[in-house]
């Protein structure tokens, strides 16, 4: 069967004026997919599931359902939907607008291109703005029509100036419990992640607020050494946020945070794959020493998903040409494409089987975040789903059992 969808209204630049983009919804309550190759842990043909109430059901031997829409997915891999832990913005909207309106733009161009899931990164910025966002995210959550939001990423403020990245260096902080636990009270429950440099003082004391408050401390924009990185991990540090990116580097006598993450089987670390950020080799080596320990995030930034030009980010010019997002002293600012063009290009550069792909974009990530429902493909689970050819070309996206994107 075909659908009849209106994808013309998805936005467009018209007279240099950014169009607002609609979220193309189908709903319904109960739907067939068959004929594809479903990947779980591994690839099994021929699937007959059923999505019913915004759940996957699998289909028993036999067991016909009379009446119901059925999709065809001859040709094609159905994929549990992508699960991004670091979401800053997309299609010109920034997570720090603290809008509902550019919330809505960023759940909806992340949703149509393949994230189901997505974590709200909030950057360094005054505090009362970074306040403001995570309000704005936490009101805004569950009325999402496109990507659904798992909850916000606090990138910030304790970072360390040396390590800023993109980041406004004159909004970083040294690490304060009381700052801490404003922007938490701020997040009403939904930070998920945090991000800082634990080497700074008082870097410790936070990390092990944030892990008895149940939120993941995270190493990030920091220049912390290897063994202030091991002792951070005591103290509850669990995760490194885009591994090599604003950190100091790997050196064979001091290999600092990165060495570190690598060798220790107690963090988990997520990468930037975007083609741009980091070279391929050290992409393979990550995939062969960590596994199941490591996941994609996109980082992306407002940019992404506008054509190539010069944009305001975080009070500072930005320029995008050919991928790259790049502040003055053509320092990286983020990246600009989604989750599913870094997966893409991760499986191309460590020659993974869509199975393995799949597991860094969307089982890890689920895992890591603690989802018991989500980043599979599995009788019960959320009708978070992709339909996708070999070339990772999107069919379908399905979030919750509401379509976001069809060409079927
Ligand atoms: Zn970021």
């Amino acid at each position: 069967m075909r659908f009849t969808l209106d994808n013309s209204k998805n936005g467009e630049l018209i007279d240099g004026k950014l169009v607002r983009q609609e979220t193309v919804i189908w709903s319904m309550d109960e739907l067939i997919i068959c004929g594809g190759t479903m990947v779980t842990g591994t690839l099994e043909p021929n699937s007959r599931l059923a999505v019913s109430k915004g759940k996957i059901r699998f289909l028993k031997t036999g067991e016909e359902l009379s009446g119901v829409k059925t999709i065809s997915a001859e040709g094609l891999y159905i994929a549990p939907g992508l699960i991004d832990l670091h979401v800053h913005g997309g299609y010109g909207a920034d997570v720090l607008d603290g809008t509902r309106e550019s919330l809505g733009q960023i759940s909806a161009y992340h949703g149509r291109c393949g994230t189901t899931g997505l974590v709200a990164a909030v950057a360094a910025a005054p505090l009362e703005q970074m306040a403001d966002a995570l309000v704005a995210v936490a009101r805004f959550a569950g009325q999402e029509k496109g990507a659904r939001i798992l909850g916000t990423h606090l990138e910030g403020p304790f970072l360390n100036p040396r390590f800023s990245g993109a980041m406004e260096q004159k909004t970083l902080k040294q690490p304060d419990l009381k700052i801490a636990e404003d922007l938490l009270a701020a997040g009403c429950g939904m930070v998920k992640i945090a991000t800082l440099a634990p080497e700074l003082p008082g870097g410790l004391e936070v990390v092990e607020m944030l892990a008895a408050s149940r939120v993941i401390p995270a190493l990030g924009h920091s220049g912390a050494s290897f063994a202030e990185t091991l002792e951070a991990g005591r103290m509850g540090l669990k995760h490194v946020t885009h591994i090599f990116n604003a950190m100091a580097g790997l050196h064979h006598r001091e290999p600092g945070p990165a060495g570190a993450a690598i060798f220790s089987r107690g963090f988990t670390v997520d990468v930037i794959a975007d083609g741009v950020h980091i070279h391929p080799c050290l992409l393979k080596m990550l995939w062969q020493l960590k596994r199941e320990g490591l996941l994609l995030i996109s980082d992306a930034v407002a940019a992404a998903g506008l054509p190539e030009g010069r944009y305001r980010l975080w009070g500072r010019d930005l320029e995008v040409s050919r991928n790259r997002a790049t502040m003055a002293g053509d320092r990286l600012a983020g990246s600009t494409v989604p989750l599913l063009a870094a997966m893409k290009n991760m499986a191309r550069a460590c020659e993974l089987t869509l199975p393995q792909a799949v597991r860094l974009a969307s089982t890890n990530p689920a895992r890591i975040l603690g989802l018991t429902s989500k980043g599979r493909i599995a009788d019960g689970f959320d009708a978070d789903l992709l339909l996708l050819d070999q070339d990772y070309d999107l069919h379908l996206v399905m979030a919750g059992g509401r379509i976001l994107f069809s060409k079927i």
